[in-house]
């Protein structure tokens, strides 16, 4: 696979870092100038649930750190978030609707991110972290690019 362009950014799992991860990789994005403002929308989402899972629920002490990525090969976006925390046992599980560890959440992240990615994988080496990985390409060719500020 010959990667176009790429970039990696760590950052502590802290509330007010899920908004600048979606700002970051919707701006990596608006390169691919065939995606459309709602399909942005969509990575924005779902760069959001993955980061604020890993704010919610990978570490016990704050200070843990989120690793970012993007990488575009062609008008294809891949999105890596990683964390090197708890980990999760039953990956399946916790994929399923409406499934929570966490009472006062719904339990819908997971199914979000299937539903908005063209392809969705989830890895977990329990008490060594969690990677998701999210790949999606435009569905047409309009161009959202010029439109959107970064
Ligand atoms: P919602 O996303 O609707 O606010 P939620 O975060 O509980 O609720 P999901 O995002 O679908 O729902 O995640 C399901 C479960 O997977 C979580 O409740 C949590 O137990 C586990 N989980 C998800 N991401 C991580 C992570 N990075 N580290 C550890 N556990 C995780
Ligand atoms: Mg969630």
């Amino acid at each position: 696979m010959v990667t176009e362009n790429y970039m990696t950014i760590e950052f502590p799992a802290i509330p007010e870092n899920v908004e600048f991860a979606r700002t970051v990789v919707a701006c990596f994005a608006s390169q691919i100038s065939s995606f459309t403002l709602e399909e942005i929308d969509d990575i924005k989402l779902v760069v959001s649930e993955a980061v604020s899972n890993t704010v919610l629920h990978s570490y016990d002490t704050p200070g843990g750190i989120i690793r970012l990525t993007a990488a575009r090969n062609g008008d294809t976006l891949y999105v890596t978030v990683e964390d090197f925390g708890k980990g999760i046992t039953e990956i399946e599980k916790a994929k399923e609707p409406a499934f929570t560890t966490d009472p006062d959440r719904m339990g819908m992240g997971f199914t979000i991110m299937e539903a908005l990615s063209d392809e969705l994988h989830v890895t977990s080496v329990p008490g060594k972290g969690v990677k998701v990985e999210i790949r999606k390409s435009p569905h047409g060719t309009a161009k959202a690019s010029e439109e959107l500020q970064c």
